[in-house]
């Protein structure tokens, strides 16, 4: 269990990721509004470059969009009192871990068993 500072930290962690995450995501739709709108009136070059830019920023707003729902749950966990147990063993993840990656849902031995297998598939 964690004791009542740590959840207030551990909180306030999540509410600036969250907050941070989202001046993101604010940004890639600016970025998607700017580029229908100037379509018009730009050479081949050009184009073959933004598209590059364009795919690149669309996948990081992917990611992102993927990191803000997992923070969300984060928090639902914390505020039920669960972020601090394991998804796989039931133990408790431990604060100084969920500070450095708050968005996990496994302790340590469970995260190091998993990533031998999902190594390529989901780097974290
Ligand atoms: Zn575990």
């Amino acid at each position: 269990m964690l004791t009542p500072d740590q959840t207030k930290e551990l909180k306030a962690r999540l509410e600036a990721d969250l907050s941070r995450l989202g001046d993101h995501a604010h940004q890639a739709m600016e970025f998607t509004m700017d580029r229908d709108r100037d379509r018009i009136g730009r050479d081949s070059m050009d184009e073959a470059t933004e598209e590059e830019v364009y795919s690149t920023a669309l996948r990081l707003a992917d990611r992102e969009a993927g990191l803000v729902a997992k923070i969300r749950e984060a928090m639902t966990r914390l505020d039920a009192g669960q972020i601090d147990e394991c998804e796989e063993c039931s133990e408790p993840i431990g604060f100084k871990r969920l500070m450095a990656r708050p968005v996990t849902t496994l302790c340590f031995e469970c995260k190091s068993a998993r990533e031998q297998v999902e190594a390529d598939e989901r780097p974290e």
